[in-house]
């Protein structure tokens, strides 16, 4: 069993965050620590640590990360301006938090490359 984690409970809405999206699969929370005006969580319900522990099981799942990103990026508003998605994996991808997230960054000029 995957160990519990921070986001698990904010999926299951046993700590608070401003969640803008659940279903069944994913939650989508606003981060806590926004670095751009729109910055917000994605995640898979269930708790996979990092990318690295993600199998061919997790195919469709993977995905529905991707297209909700991309459905919420239209809903508030980013999407024709432009949006960055952030998948960080492990120290040296500068993952803080080990339940598989993507970022969803918008609502300004992003700079490339990444520090
Ligand atoms: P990462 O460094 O890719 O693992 O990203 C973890 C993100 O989780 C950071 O951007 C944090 O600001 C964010 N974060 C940590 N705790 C919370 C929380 N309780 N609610 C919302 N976002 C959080």
């Amino acid at each position: 069993m995957p160990p519990d984690t921070l986001f698990a409970k904010i999926a299951r809405r046993e700590l608070p965050a401003e969640i803008v999206y659940q279903d069944e699969l994913v939650t989508a929370f606003r981060d806590i620590h926004p670095v751009a005006p729109i910055h917000v969580l994605i995640i898979p319900n269930k708790v996979i640590p990092t990318l690295n522990e993600a199998t061919e099981e997790d195919t469709a799942l993977l995905g529905k990360l991707l297209l909700t990103a991309r459905k919420l990026a239209e809903q508030l508003g980013i999407a024709e301006g432009g949006y960055r998605l952030v998948l960080n994996c492990n120290p040296d991808g500068g993952q803080s938090v080990y339940h598989l997230h993507v970022h969803l960054l918008g609502g300004r000029k992003m700079t490339w490359p990444p520090g």
